[in-house]
C-alpha cells in the first residue's frame, strides 16, 4: 500500500479540537487506501515555554538538559494525537524518536539525523495501524536525547518519508502554502502552486521559515515530493518537487529575510595560504555551520575576514574565534548581531541576467547600505542593518512582481 507522511506543526496541535480535526484528516487518507505515519510538533508555544524556563535558570546551560527538556513538548503531542486517532476509530501507536529509531550525531540542540531504523514503524503500518512519531527529537549512539534545531519537526517528517519510501510528505501548517514572500511582511504576496526543491532549499536557507532547510535536503535527496498546506481548511497547497520547464520562465520566485544570523569579523589576520582553513576548522569542530564569508584586503599583508552564523551558535562561534584569533596573532574581532539577510530566489536567474543590478538599485533607492553580498546560480543575498529588513523585502517584492495586482501599493 502507498504510504503518506502527515506532519502537524505547533499551531495545528494547539488544542484538543485541532488535534481531533487532524485525526479526522488522517482518517480521510486511510480511507483512500494509504498507510499513514504522522509526525507532530509540540503544542503551539510549548517549546518556547520550556526553553524560557531553561533560560531563567541559565541561558547558556547544558545542551544535554535543554534537549531533555525541549523534547518533552513533542512527547505530549504524540500521545494526544494517538488518543485522538483511537477516538475516531483507528488503531494508533505513539513513538518517541528513540523508539522510532531516529539516530543523530551528538551535537545537542542542533543534531543531525544520521540514520533511521524504521522497522518498528513499518511493522505498525503493515499491521494496519497509524504510527505517530515525535518530531524534532533524536537519540545518539550513546542513548543521549538530542533535538534537531528549531522548526525541525519538518525534517523528522521528510526524513521519515524518505526512509519509508512514502509517496508524499504533507506538511500541515497555519498557512495554505508557500508564498513568494512571508505573508506577515508582504500583504498580498502571491501564493506559489509549485516550487522546485532547489528554490525551496534556497528560500528556506534564506529565512523562509515555513519549512526547515534540512527537510528540503532530505526531500530532494530521496525525491520525496513535499506539500505545504493548511490544516484549517481543505484546499490545495504548494507542491515542492523537481524542477519543470515552466519554472524557468519566472525570474524571481521569492524574496526572503532572515534575522537569525550574526556577523563575526576577524581583523588583521595574515594574508597567506592556510589561514581560512584554520579559522573554519575551529568553527566546524564545534558543529557550527557558517553561512556567508568574505575576506577583504587589509594593509601590510594582513586581511579581514567576516562570516555569519546563526545567533543560536554565536557563543560557541565566539569561543572558537577567540582561540584562533590568539593563535594567528590577529588584531582582534568584532561581533554584530543587528544584521539581517535579504535574498531573492528563482531558477529563472540561471538563464536571465540583471537581477543583481535591479536588486541593488532598489536597495540604493531606499538608502539601504549593503554589508555583504553572496550569490548562487539561483539566489542573491545581501546582509543589511536589521532595521531595514521589512522595507527591503516589500520593495523587492513589488519590483519583482510578487504581489497580487489588486493589492499593489503605488
Ligand atoms: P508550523 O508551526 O506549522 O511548523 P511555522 O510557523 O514553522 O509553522 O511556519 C509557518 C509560518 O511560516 C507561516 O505562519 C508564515 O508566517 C511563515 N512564512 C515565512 N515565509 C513564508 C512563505 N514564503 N510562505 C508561507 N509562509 C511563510
Ligand atoms: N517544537 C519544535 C520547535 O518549536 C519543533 C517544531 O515545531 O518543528 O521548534
Ligand atoms: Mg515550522
Amino acid at each position: 500500500m502507498p504510504i503518506l507522511v502527515h506532519k502537524y506543526g505547533g499551531t495545528s496541535m494547539a488544542d484538543v479540537e485541532r488535534i481531533m480535526s487532524n485525526a479526522r484528516r488522517v482518517a480521510t487518507d486511510i480511507e483512500k487506501g494509504y498507510q499513514v505515519a504522522v509526525v507532530v510538533s509540540a503544542m503551539s508555544g510549548e517549546t518556547n515555554r520550556l526553553l524560557g524556563l531553561a533560560d531563567q535558570i541559565d541561558p547558556h546551560g547544558s545542551g544535554r538538559e535543554r534537549d531533555m527538556l525541549a523534547s518533552a513538548g513533542e512527547q505530549v503531542s504524540i500521545a494526544l494525537m494517538a488518543m485522538a486517532l483511537q477516538k475516531v476509530g483507528y488503531d494508533a501507536i505513539s513513538f518517541t524518536a528513540p523508539q522510532a529509531g531516529i539516530k543523530t550525531d551528538p551535537f545537542h540542540t542542533r543534531a543531525k539525523i544520521v540514520s533511521i531504523d524504521d522497522r518498528r514503524i513499518h511493522d505498525v503500518l503493515d499491521r494496519g495501524k497509524v504510527a505517530v512519531v515525535a518530531g524534532f527529537q533524536g537519540i545518539t549512539e550513546d542513548m543521549e536525547v538530542t533535538t534537531l534545531g528549531r522548526g525541525a519537526s519538518d525534517t523528522t517528517a521528510a526524513a521519515l518519508a524518505a526512509s519509508l519510501g512514502a509517496e508524499r510528505c504533507d506538511i500541515y501548517t497555519d498557512v495554505d502554502g508557500v508564498y513568494a514572500a512571508d505573508p506577515r511582511i508582504v500583504k498580498g504576496a502571491k501564493k506559489l502552486a509549485r516550487v522546485s526543491y532547489d528554490e525551496m532549499l534556497e528560500m528556506a536557507g534564506a529565512g523562509s521559515k515555513v519549512l526547515q532547510t534540512r527537510s528540503v535536503v532530505f526531500a530532494k535527496k530521496y525525491k520525496v515530493p513535499l506539500q505545504v498546506l493548511t490544516s484549517f481548511e481543505n484546499k490545495p497547497g504548494t507542491l515542492i518537487s523537481e524542477e519543470v520547464k515552466e519554472m524557468e520562465e519566472i525570474l524571481v520566485t521569492g524574496v526572503c529575510s532572515d534575522k537569525t544570523e550574526a556577523r563575526i569579523t576577524l581583523r588583521g589576520i595574515p594574508d597567506q595560504p592556510g589561514i581560512a582553513a584554520q579559522v573554519f576548522k575551529e568553527v566546524n569542530n564545534r558543529g557550527i555551520s557558517v553561512d556567508m564569508i568574505i575576506q577583504s584586503m587589509g594593509e601590510d599583508g594582513l586581511a579581514n575576514m567576516s562570516f555569519t552564523v546563526t545567533r543560536a551558535d554565536l557563543n560557541d562561534a565566539i569561543q572558537a574565534v577567540e582561540g584562533v584569533s590568539k593563535t594567528l596573532n590577529a588584531k582582534g574581532f568584532t561581533v554584530d548581531e543587528k544584521i539581517a539577510k535579504v535574498s531573492v530566489v528563482g531558477v529563472g536567474m540561471k538563464s536571465q541576467s540583471g537581477v543583481a543590478a535591479r536588486m541593488f538599485e532598489i536597495l540604493a533607492e531606499k538608502g539601504i547600505n549593503i554589508y555583504m553580498i553572496s550569490t548562487s546560480e539561483i539566489k542573491i543575498s545581501v546582509v543589511i542593518h536589521e532595521d531595514y529588513t521589512d522595507a527591503a523585502v516589500r520593495s523587492l517584492a513589488q519590483e519583482f512582481d510578487l504581489v497580487e495586482e489588486t493589492l499593489q501599493s503605488d
